[in-house]
């Protein structure tokens, strides 16, 4: 990790002493790029969470202030409302803009983020999986990552024995390219089937894992979702609240019906309790393709927000850019906040090296048995490459 951290800073440096950075940001501002950035959960202090958490979830009030206060010395705050005028406008984001969202609902947003947001007068985008708010139960890939951090030691990290374990449940495990290469890190194993199987395969594969051991939901409270007394004191404290599906499935997985479902009923319900309408939408693990954008246009979203550079062209404000950060996004060799790092975050420079490997046709999943009942579903990959 300190060596990644270390080649990761010379590499920052390196870009930024060579003026490699600034033509790149060059070509970022002539594409009109505001900077989105998502967090996930928010904490009081990372420590407590090690082994607890998925770690690139997490973010310590005291990193989120440090990254928020060189966002706001270098980019003005905009609501996403304000923002999505912007972009339907059609003016050009002439100026250094940025929004600040969070995704998934986690409960520390409401105790950890707001009183800082406020504090320093800051708007803030909330993503929230409407079935899980105001319930004592994990998320999918959360309880799916702590079942596996404690079963693959259990079972010598072999991918065979994962493998018939998981079908036994009927989850197609063999058929998973990689996991002899993943097994020996929950995380990667996590995202392998996370990335690969439908949410409903993920259920079955949390109860094979479930007959090895047992883990109670209510014994991890940071990572319990927001109440809606808690979505409302949001709301009437100027977040603005979109939806981040029913259940954070991955949209590109799931057959069609589910897939609208997820999309549509989670904007009723949200508009039901707010009273007022939602107009934001982030794809879960920012997956998306042809198909679900048009159900997300279909549905009534005005704004669309994933987590790559690459655009869904028919529906460019569908498909708006985010940056992740995380704790570590900003942290130096030596554990000390680098302005580098968070330069090149912020000017996307790393995704130069890193770029997008999702397939955002319509190639795999909802889209393969995508009805007719979308707009023009017979187009064939109309998806952008990356803006840079
Ligand atoms: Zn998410
Ligand atoms: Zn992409």
């Amino acid at each position: 990790m300190a060596l990644r951290r270390m080649v990761k800073t010379a590499l920052a440096a390196g870009l930024r002493w060579t003026g490699a950075s600034s033509v790149i940001e060059t070509i970022n501002a002539t594409k009109h790029i505001p900077l989105v950035i998502g967090y996930h959960s928010v904490v009081e202090d990372i420590r407590m969470h090690q082994g607890r958490a998925i770690q690139p979830n997490l973010v310590s009030c005291r990193m989120l202030e440090r990254q928020l206060d060189w966002l706001g010395q270098h980019f003005r705050f905009l609501t996403l409302d304000e923002l999505g005028e912007r972009f339907e406008s059609g003016d050009p984001f002439n100026e250094p803009l940025a929004a600040i969202t969070f995704d998934d609902g986690y409960a520390g947003v409401y105790h950890h983020a707001l009183p800082l947001l406020q504090r320093k007068g800051i708007p803030a985008g909330i993503f929230v999986v409407t079935e899980t708010l105001g319930r004592h139960y994990l998320h999918v890939y959360d309880k799916l990552f702590l079942l596996l951090a404690r079963v693959l030691p259990m079972i010598d990290h072999n991918a065979e024995r994962l493998t018939t374990l998981c079908e036994s449940h009927d989850v197609p495990l063999a058929r998973q390219h990689g996991l002899k290469d993943v097994i020996k890190d929950p995380f990667d194993t996590m995202r392998l089937l996370f990335t690969t199987l439908t949410q409903k395969q993920l259920r079955r594969a949390i109860e094979a894992l479930e007959t090895v051991v047992q883990i109670r939901d209510e014994d991890f409270p940071a990572l319990h979702s927001l109440t809606w007394d808690m979505v409302r004191a949001l709301d009437r404290a100027g977040m603005t609240i979109g939806s981040h599906t029913q259940t954070h499935a991955l949209l590109t997985l799931e057959n069609p019906k589910r897939m609208a479902n997820q999309i549509v009923g989670s904007l009723l319900t949200l508009q039901e309790k707010l009273g007022k309408p939602v107009s934001h939408f982030a794809y879960p693990d920012g997956r998306f393709n042809p198909s679900v954008v048009s159900c997300v246009a279909e549905a009534g979203y005005r704004f669309g927000y994933t987590t790559c550079l690459h655009r869904d062209v028919r529906y460019p404000s569908l498909t708006i850019p985010r940056k992740i950060l995380w704790e570590n996004s900003s942290l130096d060799p030596f554990e000390g906040f680098s302005n580098i790092l968070m330069h090149c975050h912020a000017h996307w420079i790393f995704d130069l090296f890193h770029r997008c490997q999702q397939d955002h046709s319509d190639r795999q999943g909802s889209g393969q048995s995508s009805t007719p009942r979308h707009k023009k579903p017979e187009r064939v990959s109309p998806v952008t490459s990356s803006l840079i």
